[in-house]
Formats: structure tokens, sequence, C-alpha cells
């Protein structure tokens, strides 16, 4: 259930954006549409985690199609809330996706160079049939790589947001929704 209006929010949070059931909507409609593209093909749905790894499990079952599931561990704020404009591969070696079309699933375009990164690290490395990026929020912002989603949830303004899959700082990540934060606990 989304907090109603007299909800009292968690501390420091100070505005609600998507409730929960918006969110699971929309998710809806990107996984009906995903369904219509990908039908009779072989898919790997790559989660970037940690943020993406809450869209990933509700896309993944509006996607009436058999799929394979990976994931991609990287890190790119370092705690803050800017992009640090460096992206980490946190692990060794990448999913094998060779042969089969890859959807990129991540909880927010901002910059776009983590997924500029990872797109262009899993193309030559790892010999994809395609590569295609689902978010849940794209920031309308000018970017400084070419990227481009192909499945958005909702597009957003340039502000900093928590709330499922997305932390300030590790937490906040388990809200059924997404927020702002408080100017207040903002450095
Ligand atoms: P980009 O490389 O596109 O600048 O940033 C992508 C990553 O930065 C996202 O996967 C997410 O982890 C983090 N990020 C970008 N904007 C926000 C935001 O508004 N809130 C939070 N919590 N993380 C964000
Ligand atoms: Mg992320």
């Amino acid at each position: 259930m989304p907090p109603s209006p007299s909800f009292p929010l968690p501390q420091g949070v100070d505005r609600i954006l998507f409730d929960a059931e918006t969110i699971a909507r929309r998710v809806g409609e990107l996984g009906a549409a995903i369904t219509g593209d990908f039908l009779g093909k072989p898919l790997t749905v790559v989660a970037i985690l940690q943020g993406g790894a809450l869209f990933m499990a509700d896309l993944i079952r509006r996607i009436h199609l058999p799929l394979q599931i990976q994931s991609i561990s990287v890190a790119s704020y370092h705690g803050g809330t800017t992009s640090s404009g460096t992206v980490t591969f946190l692990q060794n070696g990448l999913p094998d996706v060779s042969g089969r079309h890859v959807l990129l699933v991540d909880d927010v375009l901002d910059t776009g160079r983590t997924l500029h990164a990872i797109r262009h690290r899993l193309a030559s490395e790892c010999l994809p049939l395609s590569i295609s990026l689902a978010v849940l929020l794209s920031k309308r912002i000018d970017r400084p790589v070419p990227i481009e989603a192909q499945y958005v949830g909702f597009e957003i303004d340039g502000e900093f947001v928590v709330g499922y899959g997305l932390d300030y700082a590790g937490d906040y990540r388990n809200l059924p929704f997404v927020g702002t934060l408080s100017p207040s606990i903002l450095p």
C-alpha cells in the first residue's frame, strides 16, 4: 500500500514523487512493451546493482517471455549526491551474454556515464546480439555522453531522488516509492 497523505514519511524524505501503485502500473506497461519487442528472441535481463535490483525484480515478472537474468555491479556515486564521473566495475568478469539480446536495467539515467561504460564493455567483450536499456527514471538534463534508453518509466528533473532501489549513502533503497530528500540532510 502506498503511504496515505497522512502517513509519516521516513526521516529525511520530504516528498513522494511516485507512489508504489503508480510505479507498479508503469512497470506493467513497460513489461508489456518489452514482451512484444522480444517475442521469440533469446533475452537476458541484466540488473545494474545495487540500484537496479528492485526495478528488475518487478519488471521481469511483467515480461511474459522465457528469459534469463544476470547482474553487473558498479559504483559511480561513491556516497555523495553527484555522479563522480568514473565508473568502477566491482566484480571480476562479465556475464556470458554471447548470442543473446541484452536488456540492461537500471534505476535512473543521470549523466548516462554508467550505462554508457557498461554498454561499451558488454558490446566489445561479450558478443551480445543487441543491447537495449530500461530505466525506471530518466533525468531531463544534457548528458555528456550519447545514450538513450528504449524503455523509460518516468522523466524527472535533475533532482536527487531515493527509494525503490535508489540510495543516499546506502540508505532508503527499500522504500516502496520514489521521493526527494529534505535539503536539511543533504551536504
Ligand atoms: P549516471 O552514470 O547516469 O550519472 O548515474 C547513474 C547512477 O548514479 C545510477 O545508477 C544511480 O546509482 C546513481 N544516481 C544517479 N542519479 C541519482 C539520484 O537522483 N539518486 C540516487 N540515489 N542515485 C542516483
Ligand atoms: Mg546505480
